[in-house]
């Protein structure tokens, strides 16, 4: 079932909602302040909303001293 982002009018929430195809124009009330006024957005879900896609951090510098002062 594909995902489709929907945003408030009201107060400008965005949320993912799973829905069929079909189902898509019916947005849902929104979450935040349950407010009708929704409207469907970009179904790209990957835009925003961080998923653990793996990347350690790393953490370089401010450590240890090499100078090579020739
Ligand atoms: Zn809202």
């Amino acid at each position: 079932m594909p995902m489709y982002v929907y945003a408030c009018q009201a107060c400008g929430q965005r949320f993912e909602e799973m829905k069929r195809m079909a189902e898509r124009r019916d947005a849902p009330p929104c979450p935040a302040c349950k407010s009708q006024d929704t409207e469907l957005g970009l179904s790209a879900p990957a835009v925003f909303g961080g998923t653990g896609a793996g990347g350690a951090p790393t953490n370089y510098g401010s450590s240890g001293n090499c100078f090579s002062g020739g």
